[in-house]
């Protein structure tokens, strides 16, 4: 993992203020990094950081799917995702999938702000640390053998 994190940052409506409150705290750190974020997140986080956010679609027009096909592609570090666990959603599937891919593709993920913070203040985040790269080779023999 480089030095410059790629990180992505995504909060449902309920929990967008505590993101920006986490935003703001650790606000020195993120602005060193290349950021992402689902559309309506990161318009409000641009405002918090005052620099720029890539901002992909809203979350329930396919933002969380553009982020999910970017951790697919290796293009991204590190995800902080506080979603809501007190309300369903319309793009419920869609961050289902979103968390998988975190999951399959071992991506350090935070969901709630107490993850966050060991995830931003552990020695490996200002490291050239690289995640173990999962092994799919016996996964996709099996499958073109099927
Ligand atoms: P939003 O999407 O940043 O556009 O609100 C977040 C989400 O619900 O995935």
């Amino acid at each position: 993992m480089p030095t410059t994190k790629r990180i992505a940052l995504v909060a449902h409506d309920n929990m967008k203020p505590a993101l920006l409150a986490w935003i703001d705290t650790h606000k020195a750190h993120l602005r060193d990094q290349q950021l992402f974020a689902t559309g309506t997140t990161g318009k409000l986080i641009t405002k918090t950081l005052n620099s720029p956010v890539h901002c992909f679609e809203s979350g329930p027009l396919g933002g969380d799917q553009q982020i999910g096909a970017l951790i697919c592609e290796g293009g991204l570090d590190m995800m902080i995702f506080f979603w809501d666990p007190l309300e369903a959603q319309p793009h419920d599937p869609d961050v289902k999938a979103l968390l998988r891919l975190a999951a399959v593709w071992n991506i350090p993920m935070a969901c709630n702000e107490a993850t966050a913070d060991y995830l931003i203040k552990s020695p490996l985040f200002s490291e050239n640390y690289s995640p173990k790269a999962p092994d799919f080779s016996v996964y996709r023999a099996r499958k073109v053998g099927a």
